[in-house]
């Protein structure tokens, strides 16, 4: 059974590897932006208490979060294995996640490794495409300094033998493969 987490800046193809890795081996795809701009989409008191937080590239709060994915993680269809994308983002998520999986902890850690230069250059073109209202010039670099701020520390947190780190800059296909050998 697999409990993956994978780790990486905003833009560096983390939902598209992910939609692929849940597809093939048939996971829930956990992901905390998509669960929470769905939220905001359809006007539930979530997503009205998220909204603004979302727009400005800033991170909700830790408690909030916490006990949305716990109550996804309880449900039954993480029995079977589940992709974590997005969460934890920070020290705080990273420890209150190691207590949800206390007796069933995360079996992949994947990082994606993608360039700052790259990254702005990929968020912007997606902001063509999709239009998400987070991708603008101002909220991608805020994006990316929360990230760096907090988000690394993460990784830390997870350091040894569980990490794997992806260069995330190649093709699609290429990331793929790779992360499909780490999990074979
Ligand atoms: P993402 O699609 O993962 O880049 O997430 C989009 C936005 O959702 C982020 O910029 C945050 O505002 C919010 N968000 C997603 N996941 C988290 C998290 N684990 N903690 C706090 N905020 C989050």
């Amino acid at each position: 059974m697999k409990r993956i987490l994978l780790v990486g800046p905003p833009g560096s193809g983390k939902g598209t590897q992910a939609e692929k890795v849940c597809k093939y081996l048939n996971i829930p795809h956990i992901s905390t932006g998509g669960m929470l701009r769905d939220a905001v989409s359809s006007g539930s008191d979530l997503g009205k208490k998220v909204e603004g937080i979302l727009a400005k590239g800033e991170l909700v709060s830790d408690d909030l979060i916490t006990s949305i994915v716990g109550e996804r993680l309880g449900s039954g269809e993480c029995a079977k294995g589940f992709l974590l994308d997005g969460f934890p983002r920070t020290k705080a998520q990273a420890e209150a996640l190691d207590k949800i999986l206390k007796s069933y902890p995360l079996t992949h850690i994947i990082e994606l490794v993608v360039p700052h230069d790259d990254i702005v250059r990929r968020l912007l073109e997606r902001a063509k495409v999709q239009g998400r209202v987070d991708d603008t010039l101002d909220v991608i670099e805020n994006r990316l300094k929360v990230y760096e701020a907090q988000s690394k520390i993460v990784v830390d947190h997870y350091s040894g033998e569980r990490l794997h780190k992806i260069d995330g800059s190649k093709t699609i296909d290429e990331v793929g493969e790779a992360i499909r050998r780490v999990l074979m």
